[in-house]
């Protein structure tokens, strides 16, 4: 998954088969989610239907600020596409799942397209360009910042944004004292590896990044954008505006 792989074939997609059951039976078993750094945990599958009522502050603000031709990264059942849909405005949605891009179209998404965002075909000019979800993620780790914001700028029209959302993971990190146990010298700690499994079917570990709003910051600017702190979540998360520089 991510920036390397480019499409995810039912075999390896355990998202997306999660996805797929909970759209033909209206459930669907917990997504197993393994990590080398963290303890099993899971997703529960219905979030991934959420309606906009259903949504996180973060997730409406973004939707309501969208505008113009909005691209939907990383879309999964399609449940931001299918909110700006209800809401009239145009939006295109992408991702690499197979069984996901289906479920979309039978959800009633119009534009939706099988496609990583790294892919040297994938071409486009929007307006906004929604990651959501822990969106920063699909970035993999730090030091795939310039390639993402190479690809930002190909598919940005002139005065387009990009409305992203993380979490800031220093919190894992934090003694009971207060002092942080964050290695100095090692991978930026935010950089996650994660692999789920759904039923039998079981995905490759795939790179993660979570990233504080200070380091996608400065990442940004070296890379010809602003970075805007449009709004805090409740838990070390929120919500960033990311605009090429005038
Ligand atoms: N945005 C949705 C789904 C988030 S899960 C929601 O908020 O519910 C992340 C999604 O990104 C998955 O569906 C995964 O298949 C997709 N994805 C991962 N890497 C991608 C890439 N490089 N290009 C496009 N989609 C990607």
């Amino acid at each position: 998954m991510s920036i390397t792989t480019n499409h995810l074939t039912p075999d390896k997609d355990p998202m997306g088969a999660a996805i797929a059951e909970y759209y033909v039976h209206g459930k669907a078993d917990r997504l197993r989610v393994f990590s080398s750094q963290f303890d099993e945990d899971a997703i529960h599958v219905r979030q991934l239907f959420r309606n906009f009522k259903q949504m996180p502050p973060l997730e409406k603000t973004a939707l309501k600020l969208a505008e113009g031709k909005i691209l939907d990264v990383g879309a999964g059942s399609g449940c931001h596409t299918l909110a700006l849909q209800e809401m009239g405005k145009e939006v295109c949605a992408i991702d690499i799942s197979v069984r996901s891009v289906t479920i979309m179209r039978l959800r009633g998404v119009k534009d939706v397209q099988l496609m990583n965002l790294f892919d040297e075909q994938f071409l486009g000019s929007f307006d906004t360009i929604l990651m959501l979800m822990n969106g920063s993620g699909i970035i993999g780790k730090i030091e795939n910042f310039p390639v993402f914001f190479r690809k930002m700028k190909q598919l940005l029209r002139p005065g387009g944004c990009i409305y992203m959302d993380s979490s800031d993971l220093k919190y894992l990190f934090e003694d009971e004292d207060g002092s942080y146990v964050i290695d100095l010298a090692g991978n930026y700690y935010g950089e996650i590896d994660f692999q789920m499994q759904y039923k039998d079917i079981k995905g490759e570990p795939f790179d993660w990044l979570y990233v504080d709003f200070e380091t996608l910051s400065l990442y940004a600017n070296q890379n010809g954008f602003n970075a805007e702190l449009v709004k805090e979540g409740t838990h070390y998360d929120y919500l960033a505006k990311l605009s090429l520089k005038v």
